[in-house]
């Protein structure tokens, strides 16, 4: 059974869209991965919900 899904979420330092993959066997997480456009360190926060699509959370790292 494949849990992860894609998502898109906008770059808080460029506003560029990037794509995620999410591990939806895991109700939170969080970590930090480089924007692939401006390759600036963002930090996602990733809740997931049963059948339902998962919220993400965007900030920047120096905030
Ligand atoms: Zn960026």
């Amino acid at each position: 059974m494949n849990l992860l899904s894609e998502m898109e979420v906008a770059c808080p330092y460029c506003g560029e869209t990037i794509s995620i993959m999410i591990d939806e066997s895991v109700a939170e997480q969080s970590y930090i991965e480089d924007c692939q456009v401006c390759c600036r360190p963002i930090s996602f926060m990733v809740t997931t919900y049963p059948g339902e699509e998962a919220s993400v959370e965007v900030r920047r790292e120096d905030d």
